[in-house]
């Protein structure tokens, strides 16, 4: 009887290992599954300027993002090779961007974009593309004189933004949110905001944990400090 009971104890020991080296590798697999962005290129960072806003040390999109409609910046979507769910989240995306005003996080920012079918006024540029890591749902390139330009050292005059559609699929399924969140999230970039770690803010990344597909008050903020 003491052996037997020996035994099952041991059982019982070697299972509650088991049990906690599952969920420790679990935890591991589910960490580096989640570790998105590497394509974003240059904006690929979490960081903050001095004046503590999660910004690219305060470097901007050149001409500015549409001071409160006086001067109208425009967008352009490739929508002759766009799936059309993708340009409409894409769409409202912005929309969620500009009118913060007496929408929620009800904060005033100068934000004024409209799409353009003429891509030679656009300052942001929307291309469905197909990235090779599954993991991986869009990137955001800025661009000067012809050259992708690294955001923590100089400003820019244009965004390509490359979203993946079946990458965002996959993993949210048909769900207007998904779309709409990675969407923001890489115009957020377009603006000259960087990551950040609070799941409140679209800047956050997914696999860091972002609850929310509109713009935070922080986020308005951020664009206020480096355009109002
Ligand atoms: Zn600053
Ligand atoms: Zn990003």
């Amino acid at each position: 009887m003491v052996t037997l009971s020996k035994n099952m104890k041991g059982m019982v020991e070697l299972k509650r290992i088991r049990k906690i080296l599952v969920a420790f590798f679990t935890v591991i697999l589910l960490f580096t599954s989640n570790f998105y962005g590497k394509a974003e290129s240059g904006v690929d960072v979490v960081m903050w300027c001095f004046h503590g806003y999660h910004t690219f040390n305060d470097h901007v999109l050149i001409g500015g993002v549409g001071d409160y409609g006086a001067n109208k910046q425009y967008y352009w979507i490739h929508t002759a090779q766009m799936d059309n769910y993708l340009e409409e989240r894409v769409r409202t995306a912005i929309y969620n961007w500009i009118y913060t005003t007496s929408n929620p996080p009800y904060v005033t920012t100068p934000i004024s974009f409209r799409e353009t079918t003429s891509q030679a006024v656009s300052v942001a540029d929307f291309y469905q593309v197909d990235i090779p890591d599954d993991d991986v749902f869009a990137y955001t390139n800025l661009y000067f004189g012809g050259e992708i330009k690294n955001p923590i050292n100089y400003n820019w005059a244009w965004a390509f933004i490359g979203l993946d559609y079946f990458n965002i699929y996959n993993y949210y399924g048909v769900n207007n949110r998904g779309f709409q969140g990675v969407a923001a999230h890489e115009f957020g970039h377009a603006m000259g905001l960087c990551h950040t770690y609070d799941v409140t803010s679209v800047m956050c990344m997914i696999g860091d944990g972002r609850q929310v597909s509109t713009p935070s008050a922080k986020d308005c903020y951020a664009i206020n400090h480096l355009y109002a």
